[in-house]
């Protein structure tokens, strides 16, 4: 069976795999990244076999693409400061959901700076 066409992150021509359901939930920031220059996501891609990076859903973006594990660091290093958890409180299977209901968003400005907006 084929994976429905939304769970399809082939937003550039050298991103070669699909992601699969089972490979999207090793995005910890999946659907929380947002271009605030183009207004669009930043979506999950492979660039290489294994090789996880988020990317603007805009194919003519200014920004490049960031290295997963980079964005993914930040991300979670300011949430487990802001919030005082443990590291290890939260298992990595529980990481996605714990970021989903304290983030509305993560803007990704210029100089691929992460701006993280929490919600209220
Ligand atoms: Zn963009």
């Amino acid at each position: 069976m084929k994976a429905p066409m939304d769970e399809v992150s082939l937003v550039h021509a050298n991103a070669l795999h699909i992601l699969d359901a089972a490979l999207r939930r090793r995005f910890l920031v999946r659907d929380l990244l947002w271009c605030a220059t183009c207004d669009v996501p930043w979506v999950p891609i492979l660039l290489r076999p294994m090789t996880r990076y988020y990317a603007c859903h805009n194919k003519s973006c200014p920004h490049p693409a960031m290295p997963a594990g980079l964005v993914e660091h930040r991300v979670w290093i300011r949430f487990v400061r802001l919030h005082g958890v443990d590291n290890c409180q939260i298992p990595r299977d529980r990481r996605h959901e714990a970021l989903t209901d304290a983030l509305n968003r993560v803007l990704v400005c210029p100089g691929l700076l992460l701006r993280l907006e929490w919600w209220e």
